[in-house]
């Protein structure tokens, strides 16, 4: 089922500025696609609106072809999974993962069909007949999971829903979790505050800030070509660095230098080439620090003057105050408007 979502203001009660403001989005039928933003941008409030359980301003929501807007909750034909995932402690596991079709009448040995169809893709086969108590945190967001997707509503919401793991779980489950979705092939809204989740998650992200949509596009190519400064610094690990154009001049050519003080360049750590030695077109700077990632040789350099990260393979030496070599393809190199931020065409 698709959403629609049109023009969705909201304001909560005694707040100057709005929640969302005038956040218009499509979720196509089938698609994955991830809410991201720091803390306050509006992602819940938005995801919370098209589950019901906050009222818009103005604005409307469609599920499908039906105008869902003023529906309560449960008339929505929706799943949620929240970060605070309430399963029943005094149920078993099969019963937990069953609640929402008994709720809804459905038959027992139907029941019992889908609850074992959903628990084996969760793999939670073996401790269908145990208590929440009795599981580890990561079962236990399984069966959250379980019982959101056993519905087989259509739309599944979720809200920051594996925050309750440590970071190893976590990332298994993050895959998992994608594996899953793709099978049952539900429309999903997911809501992540963190970058990498949404970049591994989404076939598309939006990214929020100030209750609007700072930009929405496939992971690779917000990632690639993010359409503002603000964008560009928050997905990606490093951030995206920024420079005065000026700083590049050698790269760029004297002859564009009036117009590249007006410019900021952004170029990703991974796109600058990193030399020990002098090389054609290469760019002195200083190295300040020298982080081993592992995958990689994470370098935080001066260049002209100004801090930039770029990473080189982890088989690259170098020590805090050794002169290095940096080399600019100009193709990955994006261009902004110092005092708007804007990308420039
Ligand atoms: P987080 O990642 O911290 O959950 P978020 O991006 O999901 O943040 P929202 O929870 O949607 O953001 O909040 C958006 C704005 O609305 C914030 O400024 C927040 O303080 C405000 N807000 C959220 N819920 C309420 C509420 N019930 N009453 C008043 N203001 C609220």
């Amino acid at each position: 089922m698709k959403i629609t979502i049109s023009d969705l203001v909201k304001t909560y009660p005694g707040q100057a500025r709005r929640a969302t403001d005038d956040v218009s989005l499509e979720v196509a039928d089938g698609e994955f696609l991830v809410l991201v933003g720091p803390s306050g941008c509006g992602k819940t409030t938005l995801l919370r609106m098209v589950a019901g359980l906050e009222t818009p301003d103005t604005g409307t929501i469609h599920i499908g072809d039906k105008d869902v807007t003023g529906l309560a909750a449960r008339h929505r034909g929706i799943s949620m999974v929240f970060q605070s995932y309430a399963i029943f402690p005094h149920m078993k596991v099969r019963e937990n993962i069953g609640f929402g079709l008994a709720m809804r009448k459905v038959d027992a040995a139907e029941i019992r069909r889908r609850v074992d169809q959903a628990a084996e893709l969760l793999q939670l086969t073996e401790v269908l007949d145990r208590f929440p108590a009795q599981l580890s945190g990561g079962q236990r967001q399984r069966v959250a999971v379980a019982r959101a997707v056993v519905v087989d509503s259509g739309v599944l919401l979720m809200d920051e829903p594996l925050s309750n793991l440590d970071a190893l779980l976590r990332l298994q489950f993050r895959a998992e979790l994608k594996k899953i979705v793709r099978e049952i092939g539900t429309t999903t809204l997911y809501v992540t505050h963190d970058q990498a989740e949404a970049m591994s998650l989404g076939d598309r992200v939006a990214v929020m800030r100030d209750g609007r949509i700072a930009q929405l596009g496939p992971p690779l190519e917000v990632y690639d070509t993010p359409s503002d400064q603000f964008v560009g610094g928050f997905l990606g690990s490093p951030p995206m660095n920024f420079l005065p154009g000026s700083a590049l001049v050698a790269v760029l050519g004297a002859d564009s230098a009036p117009g590249l003080d007006n410019v900021l360049v952004g170029v990703r750590a991974e796109k600058v080439a990193v030399d020990a030695e002098r090389t054609a077109d290469a760019v002195p700077a200083t190295v300040e620090v020298v982080e081993p990632t592992g995958a990689s040789m994470l370098l935080t350099v001066l260049l002209d003057g100004h801090r930039l990260k770029v990473s080189t393979p982890p088989t690259f030496t170098a020590a805090p105050e050794q002169q290095i070599w940096l080399r600019f393809d100009p193709a990955s190199l994006r261009f902004y408007d110092p005092e708007t931020g804007l990308a420039l065409l």
